[in-house]
């Protein structure tokens, strides 16, 4: 080992990932390499230096595999816009700079320049998610979980929540709506039935022990034929008539077409849009408190905004549960820094969801039809075909949108080449269609795309003996 230790090629590796990790992996690496050398009757290393060698690069190999983060950047070609696996919401230039910003220094947290007093934190990203929204108040929270809970926890602890049948929903990645509001305290107190729920079944429903009427928007599926849901206009009278507030789970932060310039979406992106519920509908609608998610269709960092009337919003503010889901100044930055592409009207010119979103039909023809021809360019045959891409992540249920896919022939098989896909430098998602491995420009950044076509390259050229798997394979691990 010391022998070992002192070569140049260990001393480097132990510059690079430390003298401990270093020991052990050289001590892996060369105990591997005997136990293959005892057993192997014509062994091909015959020389120290050989040995050396292999000792090495398999240490290499290894530390450099455990060092690799395993949140990678991929590239997403799937054409599914809000991939919650991958992250939802890719973030705009102006939000990621303003992240930049906030995590090199100190920044006003809770901290008010204009009387040098201590500030509340709560006061960010408030008076635009106001101004956007039509609502009095508004407070963040870590995700759309966490707000539920927190607004549930500070107004309903103890007291009945009245929901239809019909929503008692679960959303990707087990948010289960019965099990949000048992760990806030409430009472789950269900109306109506899956299909059907009128205004007169909560009306029956209300005693003195209701704290709050609760409407979720089935945001991942789709009911369909004999159906019927209240109007929220007609829910939220109701509640105040009996002074309880109308909580509703808008779910995707869709903000409505107001809010984002319309003019320049394609039909068919208004049309999905068009019945998705809108933040702005919702409070216009009467519900005293709406929540919603900040990386979804709104396009911002992960959070859970809630807005609505003031008195309930100070009760959220003033409840504990607040206190351990507050969002930090990151999150902040990068809310407040996309709220502004909204209030600019350039949301849908800068807001990557959004772009996506408003990348028309012909567009995505002509984008796969160029990708195409520098495929062909560096020998790689494909075909453009008609598909859709999903929105996905919790909105717009059901819908698509056209698009057209460049599909590529495997020379192995199309699952091989998926693999070969995922594990490149830049890991590349795709999906099969027809046994062919298809890539929906929709979810790939333009500027993406050279690194997706290298990669498409690479993952073509059938795995010889010196491939990256043969690679693998010499790994010890
Ligand atoms: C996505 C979604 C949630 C969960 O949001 P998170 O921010 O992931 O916690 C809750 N309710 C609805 C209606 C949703 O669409």
């Amino acid at each position: 080992m010391d022998v070992l230790l002192a070569l140049p090629g260990a001393r480097t590796l132990a510059t690079e990932y430390g003298d401990q990790a270093t020991l052990a992996a050289l001590r892996l690496a060369s105990q591997t390499l005997r136990t293959t050398l005892l057993s192997d009757a014509a062994p091909e290393v015959t020389t120290p230096a050989a040995a050396t060698d292999i000792i090495l690069s398999r240490a290499g190999h290894r530390l450099s595999a455990d060092s690799a983060s395993r949140l990678r950047r991929v590239i997403n070609a799937t054409g599914v816009i809000i991939h919650t696996n991958l992250g939802r919401a890719p973030l705009s230039a102006a939000a990621r700079a303003a992240i930049d910003e906030a995590s090199r220094d100190y920044v006003a947290l809770e901290y008010s320049l204009d009387t040098g007093d201590r500030g509340s934190r709560h006061v960010h990203a408030e008076r635009w998610l106001r101004e956007l929204t039509g609502a009095d108040a508004a407070i963040v929270a870590n995700n759309t979980a966490a707000a539920m809970t927190v607004a549930l926890s500070a107004l309903a602890a103890g007291r009945e929540v009245i929901i239809s049948r019909g929503e008692l929903v679960e959303i990707g990645g087990g948010f289960r709506v019965p099990d949000v509001l048992r760990a806030s305290g409430a009472l789950l107190r269900e109306v109506g039935t899956t299909n059907r729920t009128r205004v007169a079944d909560y009306a029956a429903a209300i005693t003195d022990r209701t704290a709050a009427l609760l409407r979720v928007h089935p945001s991942n599926f789709r009911m369909e034929g004999f159906t019927e849901r209240p109007e929220p206009q007609a829910l939220a009278a109701l509640a105040t008539r009996f002074e309880i507030p109308l909580i509703e789970d808008q779910g995707s932060g869709w903000l409505g077409f107001d809010a984002v310039a319309a003019d320049a979406l394609p039909t068919e992106s208004r049309a999905v849009l068009a019945r998705e519920p809108s933040v702005r509908d919702s409070v216009a609608s009467g519900a005293q408190l709406v929540v919603f998610s900040g990386d979804k269709l709104l396009g911002g960092p992960q959070c859970g905004v809630i807005v609505g009337r003031q008195a309930l919003i100070d009760e959220i503010r003033r409840h504990p549960l607040m206190r351990a889901v507050r969002v930090d100044k990151l999150t902040y930055a990068a809310l407040e820094a996309t709220l502004q592409a909204y209030r600019r009207g350039r949301a849908l010119a800068e807001v990557p969801v959004l772009m996506m979103l408003s990348i028309s039909a012909e567009g995505m023809r002509q984008r796969a039809g160029a990708f195409a021809k520098t495929l062909e360019d560096a020998g790689i045959a494909s075909a453009c075909r008609d598909g859709a891409s999903t929105i996905g992540g919790g909105s717009t249920p059901g819908e698509t949108l056209p698009t057209t896919l460049v599909a590529i022939r495997a020379a192995d098989s199309a699952d091989a080449m998926l693999s070969r896909l995922r594990q490149g430098d830049v890991p590349v998602i795709g999906r099969i269609v027809d046994d062919h491995v298809c890539l929906d420009l929709r979810s790939v950044p333009p500027d993406h795309e050279d690194a997706l076509a290298a990669a498409v390259v690479r993952a073509s050229a059938s795995p010889g003996p010196h491939g990256p798997l043969s690679m693998m394979a010499l790994d010890d691990g």
